[in-house]
């Protein structure tokens, strides 16, 4: 097999999935599956939805459109405001659409006419995090402005939190947000079917609250893929952590120096982290680098220590185990290294066995 590749367990996917829909649905809450950590992959999102996921969410339109070619029957959301430039590919390859932006709104309303179809409209709701959002005080006109389009059906409302800011999904977030839903069905005369509270780091809010409101969805990702929730980097209980791996190959392998020797200056990427000790270590080189994935979110097995990452190169200290030229490395990874390897067209992807 070819290396870097990143091995992923579609079981685990599944599982996961499944934990959390089963969890969530007696709350009246229904799980869209977000792809766009694996570059949405086909496979990833068949394993969402075979374990209970109602629909796939990806950022970007190009993920959509691969996961729409590969018969991905259920409904497909865009889960960033669509660029004006791909109105017209947005209305084509998702049913919905989250947006902020009236000009968007009408441009999407005009291709939804042109193509002979009507495209769902999920407004997004600044709540603090700072990341996108219309303001609470204009949000009720934004949705009469979507009432008014002949292209557009109003869905419903949804806010992201805990992204850019790290302001936490809390029960006083989520009332606020069914509050709007209510005003917003008021001043329209009609009822929402989608109310979208957040992504992973709504869990913890969901899993404990005694009172939902309005809210009917959440749009995770992290939580299925990696088992582990973004506002603390931990593991949710019952969740498995071990979906992905990525697999790197021995380039070398040799004993060496514990320090380096010569006048320092600058590495390729600024500053190494110092390395330390004395006499000599096993040192190994692996075929990856910072074109394949984030050096910083990856975890070595046992014993091993990474020690510095270029645009090729992963140096790691091996410790007692014995490494040679032509063995392969597993890693585990965090959020950045996955979204890192899932797009580099170096890494290769594999399904664990
Ligand atoms: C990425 C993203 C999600 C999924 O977030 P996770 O933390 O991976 O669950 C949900 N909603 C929006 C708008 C996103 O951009």
């Amino acid at each position: 097999m070819t290396a870097p590749r990143l091995c992923i367990d579609l079981g685990a996917i599944t599982a996961n999935t499944r934990f959390l829909v089963d969890r969530l649905s007696p709350l009246g809450i229904s799980v869209t599956g977000v792809s766009k950590a694996t570059c949405g992959s086909p496979l990833v999102a068949a394993a969402m939805l075979s374990g209970g996921a109602t629909g796939i969410g990806d950022s970007r339109i190009e993920n959509l459109a691969r996961l729409r070619g590969d018969a991905i029957a259920s409904p497909l959301t865009l889960i960033r405001s669509p660029m004006l430039s791909q109105v017209d590919q947005t209305v084509r390859d998702a049913v919905i659409s989250l947006n902020t932006e009236s000009l968007v709104l009408e441009a999407l309303s005009n291709a939804a006419i042109r193509q002979h179809t009507s495209h769902g409209v999920v407004l997004m709701v600044e709540l603090g995090d700072l990341r996108e959002g219309v303001a609470v005080d204009d949000v009720v006109d934004l949705a009469l402005t979507v009432m008014k389009q002949p292209g557009l059906t109003l869905a419903g409302l949804g806010t992201n939190l805990a992204c850019h800011s790290g302001v936490v999904p809390d029960q006083r977030k989520m009332d606020e947000l069914s509050r709007l839903v209510e005003s917003v069905e008021a001043a329209c005369r009609t009822t929402l079917s989608v109310v979208s509270g957040g992504n992973s780091a709504n869990l913890e809010w969901a899993l404990s609250t005694s009172d939902v409101g309005r809210n009917n969805e959440l749009r995770l990702g992290e939580s299925i893929l990696l088992g582990t929730q973004p506002m603390h980097r931990r593991p949710i209980d019952g969740l498995r952590t071990d979906a992905f791996t990525l697999v790197a190959e021995v380039i070398e392998a040799k004993r060496k120096p514990a320090m380096p020797w010569g006048q320092i200056a600058q590495a390729s990427f600024g500053h190494q982290p110092p390395r330390r000790g004395t006499g000599t270590i096993n040192q190994a080189i692996l075929a990856l680098g910072r074109q394949d994935t984030d050096p910083d979110g990856l975890t070595p097995p046992p014993g091993i220590t990474v020690l510095g990452m270029s645009s090729d190169h992963l140096v790691i200290d091996v410790g007692d185990h014995n490494v040679s030229v032509g063995d392969e490395i597993a890693f585990q990874l965090d959020y950045s290294a996955l979204v890192r390897a899932s797009t580099s067209p170096f890494v290769s992807t594999a399904l664990a066995s």
